[in-house]
């Protein structure tokens, strides 16, 4: 691990550097090690992310944005009969599946790094180590 001085992002930065599955610090080691797991700290600069919780705030944001995203052309397909309602249903789904999978962990990211740079991790309960 390699501890370099950093000069401290803004929040912007941050916020730029989870949405990229970055450390909101330093931009180069990754936040995730799988799809959702986090690494316990950053690889290059040492900053521990491990321990920051954004509980529903990811899978919240996710539904938010694709809800939006696929309300107009839900209303547009469905007011307009150009595909069979079975059709449009399935593209849909199929569509929303797709957003969700691929934001949830940017989401998580940009939770993170907001998380982090806010200062606002909760304090370590006693009780969450049994
Ligand atoms: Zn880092």
């Amino acid at each position: 691990m390699e501890t370099t001085t950093l000069s401290e992002p803004t929040l912007f930065q941050a916020l730029l550097r989870g949405l990229s599955l970055r450390c909101p610090r330093c931009g180069e080691g990754h936040l995730l090690s799988g799809y959702l797991r986090q690494y316990d700290a950053c690889s290059h600069c040492g900053l521990e992310t491990g321990a920051i919780r954004a509980d529903d705030g990811p899978p919240w944001l996710t539904l938010l944005v694709v809800g939006h995203l696929l309300a107009p052309f839900m209303v547009i397909t469905l007011m307009n009969d150009a595909l069979p309602s079975w059709l449009s249903t399935l593209i849909m789904a199929v569509v929303a599946a797709a957003l969700c999978l691929g934001l949830l962990p940017r989401a998580k990211g940009l939770f993170i790094a907001a998380i982090w740079k806010l200062g606002a991790q909760s304090p370590t309960d006693p009780s969450d180590q049994a």
